[in-house]
């Protein structure tokens, strides 16, 4: 059960880390605040640390907490590879930047969205261009957005996703229902109308930390699919791009799935993608590194009880601090070793990718 000071307390935490280890280890910081307040009236920020030459033409980032609640496994490596001086702070041949909350909003209501209820990996779209469409949604709606929580509907969904899941696969499901939508903007997995507050401070931070760089490299940190405690790299492309290519000489494994404009509606609005478009002419890899949690019915259930929460009830309430259990049991790992593997995994995906520019 988690109330809302315990949340409030849990991103106080996490963001008094993040900028003491920054300050120990010599980095620079600057804090960009957020409009909206978190739990028990906290003031948000998504803060930004800075290390090497900003004169340099390499650049490497890695950013938190982009689907918010998945930012406390991302807080915590980001911390401890400051305390670690990983990314050594005096290295003259690049410029290195940490993005600590791209939703800080979602990251200290324990919700994977945004303040407008949207999930952040959708939102870098054109706007000015007609939306996409995913078929797949609509027969999951109303399962997903239900009027009424409960213990039984609990079971319910979960049984049904598992039927789902066998007829399915994983991969054709996970388009449906993780695809995203532009329609129903109470509905999970929601895109937006518009570029959220947080899109527009991260081009921001991107324009700032790009100028007069050649080579980019982001790695934005995520939580919440695949095998417990394990780390994939994942991105966009053909196997012939020259950042393909480069990822695989750094990295060697990586899931390369097809780009947006081959029709793959999980690509479209992703925050990577949209990285690489901005600096056509330079060479940007833009990578997710993403951690198994729990098994994906557990996942998806969590988005759902909170979707729910968000949309039909009281945060404050007992309901509402199982919930936010639920979210928080689904995005972090609450086992020391697991923990361990997976900053082991980041470190390694750091060094080399830091070794290579
Ligand atoms: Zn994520």
């Amino acid at each position: 059960m988690i109330d809302l000071a315990e949340m409030a307390e849990r991103y106080r935490n996490a963001r008094d880390l993040f900028l003491s280890n920054a300050r120990l280890a010599k980095w620079e910081i600057y804090s960009i605040p957020h409009p909206l307040q978190g739990p028990c009236e906290i003031d948000l920020f998504t803060d930004v640390a800075y290390c090497g030459n900003i004169e340099s033409t390499n650049l490497l980032m890695v950013s938190s907490g982009t689907h918010g609640i998945e930012g406390y496994l991302g807080s915590e490596i980001q911390s401890r590879l400051l305390a670690d001086d990983v990314m050594a702070v005096d290295r003259a041949d690049r410029h290195a930047v940490m993005v600590h909350a791209v939703n800080p909003y979602g990251f200290a209501w324990h919700r994977r969205v945004n303040e407008d209820n949207v999930d952040l990996n959708r939102n870098f779209v054109d706007f000015g261009l007609p939306l996409a469409v995913n078929e797949g949604y609509e027969e999951f709606r109303s399962i997903l957005n239900p009027v009424e929580w409960d213990d039984e509907y609990e079971v319910k969904l979960k049984v049904e996703a598992a039927r789902a899941l066998e007829r399915m696969g994983l991969g054709a499901l996970f388009k449906a229902v993780s695809g995203g939508q532009y329609e129903h903007p109470s509905g999970v997995q929601y895109g937006g109308n518009a570029p959220t507050w947080s899109r527009r401070t991260m081009e921001d931070i991107w324009v700032r930390a790009m100028a007069g760089k050649h080579r980019v490299t982001q790695i934005d940190l995520h939580t919440g699919l695949g095998s417990p405690g394990e780390g994939v790299l994942m991105t966009y492309g053909t196997e012939e791009q020259s950042r393909i290519m480069r990822a695989r000489a750094m990295w060697q494994e990586i899931l390369v799935s097809p780009p947006a404009d081959t029709g793959d509606v999980l690509a479209k609005g992703v925050l990577g993608p949209h990285l690489e478009s901005l600096a056509s002419g330079r060479d940007v890899l833009a990578v997710v590194l993403e951690y198994g949690t729990k098994d994906p019915v557990e996942v998806l259930c969590a988005i759902v009880a909170d979707n729910w929460l968000h949309h039909h009830a009281e945060v404050d309430s007992e309901r509402g601090a199982q919930i936010k259990q639920l979210m928080l049991d689904a995005f972090y790992l609450d086992d020391i070793p697991l923990r361990e593997k997976a900053y082991r995994r980041a470190k390694e995906v750091v060094i080399a990718a830091d070794a290579a520019g």
